[in-house]
C-alpha cells in the first residue's frame, strides 16, 4: 500500500459483495470507489505543489497538518484523515475470521470494560451518540490501556497520542442505502464483519511500539 504522495486507492482485500448481507455490495462500491477515491484525489491535489510534504506518510501528514498554515492545513488534515480512516475501516473488516477478541487483547478488554459484552454496549452507545458525521473508536494508550472515543468528520485519534485499534464509520454514506436512517441496525450488522484477528494484530503492534 502506498503510504506517501501520490496516494493510490488500493483494492479492497475482499470482494465488494463479501460482507453481504451485513454491508451491501452497492454501499461498498460507492464507499470505496467514490468516497475514499475523492479523499485520495483531494489529498494528492493538496500535495501536488508541496514537495517537502510529498515524502511524508499519511500518519505524519495528519500529525503535522495542525501546525501547517492555511490554506494548506485544513485540506491536508481533512483529506489525509479521510484516507486514513477509510483504509483503517475497510482493512479491519472481513467475511470470515475471528468474531471476538482472543489472547492479550481479550484480557485487555476484560480489564478495561469488564468483558466483551460490556465493551460492545459501550462502543455501540458511543457510535450512536456521534452527532452528524464521524467515527467511534477503540484505542489504546501508551501503556496498553483501552478506551472508547469518538472523532468528528474525518478527524483521527492520532494527534491525541492514541493508538487506534478499531473504528466504525457512522457517516450516513456507510449505511444509508441498506439501513436507511437506522444507525443502530447498521452497528449491529457491522459487528458481524469485524475481523478481530486484525484488531489483535494492531493491539500487539501498539504495545510493541511502546517498548521501543
Ligand atoms: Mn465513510
Amino acid at each position: 500500500m502506498t503510504n506517501h504522495y501520490p496516494f493510490e486507492n488500493t483494492p479492497l482485500p475482499y470482494a465488494y459483495d463479501a460482507l453481504e448481507p451485513y454491508i451491501d455490495e452497492q454501499t461498498m462500491h460507492l464507499h470505496h470507489d467514490r468516497h475514499l477515491q475523492t479523499y485520495i484525489d483531494n489529498l494528492n491535489k493538496a500535495l501536488e505543489d508541496r514537495p517537502a510534504l510529498q515524502r511524508m506518510t499519511l500518519e505524519q501528514l495528519i500529525i503535522i497538518s495542525g501546525k501547517l498554515p492555511e490554506p494548506i492545513g485544513t485540506p491536508i488534515s481533512r483529506n489525509a484523515g479521510g484516507v486514513y480512516n477509510h483504509r483503517f475501516y475497510f482493512n479491519q473488516l472481513s467475511p470470515s475470521g475471528l468474531r471476538q477478541p482472543v489472547g492479550v487483547l481479550a484480557g485487555a478488554i476484560d480489564d478495561g470494560f469488564g468483558g466483551f459484552t460490556q465493551f460492545r454496549e459501550k462502543l455501540t452507545a458511543a457510535a450512536l451518540e456521534v452527532f452528524g458525521s464521524g467515527y467511534a473508536w477503540l484505542v489504546s494508550d501508551k501503556r496498553g490501556r483501552l478506551s472508547i472515543t469518538t472523532t468528528a468528520n474525518q478527524e483521527t485519534p492520532l494527534p491525541r497520542g492514541q493508538c487506534p485499534l478499531l473504528n466504525i464509520d457512522v457517516w450516513e454514506h456507510a449505511y444509508y442505502l441498506k439501513h436507511y436512517n437506522k444507525r443502530a441496525d447498521y452497528i449491529t450488522d457491522w459487528y458481524n464483519v469485524v475481523s478481530w484477528g486484525q484488531v489483535s494484530d494492531r493491539y500487539i503492534a501498539c504495545i510493541s511500539q511502546r517498548r521501543q
